[in-house]
């Protein structure tokens, strides 16, 4: 007691403030809780979704009605249909390598 806190974060603030179409989910492919960020753009009819840590991504339409949790569960519907598609592809073609896009990473072999 009698400590100050630094920085109280209160300029007398409205409760409410107009918190921006951002809401932030667990990501399915690498897990991290609150990396995959739904924004979406009503006027562009547009939803865009993304990961900041393995920066996967998924776009998909809105309307009025549509809500960041459902962008989120169509890209996880999305993930599953691929994944099964996927399998199915790899029964059919044995000789191909798997199509895994390499993140650009820096090559750093020479130290
Ligand atoms: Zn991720």
């Amino acid at each position: 007691m009698g400590k100050r806190k630094k920085s109280t974060r209160k300029p007398g603030a409205p409760a409410r403030q107009k918190v921006p179409l951002d809401t932030a989910f667990t990501c399915l492919f690498c897990h991290h809780d609150k990396s995959v960020t739904v924004r979406l753009d009503r006027k562009e009819g547009v939803a865009q979704l993304v990961c900041r840590v393995c920066d996967q991504r998924y776009q998909s339409k809105v309307n009025h009605l549509t809500e960041p949790i459902d962008i989120y569960s169509e890209w996880i519907d999305a993930a599953d249909a691929a994944q099964k598609e996927e399998q199915t592809v790899k029964r059919h073609t044995t000789s191909s390598h798997r199509a895994v896009p390499v993140p650009a990473s820096v090559d750093s072999d020479e130290e």
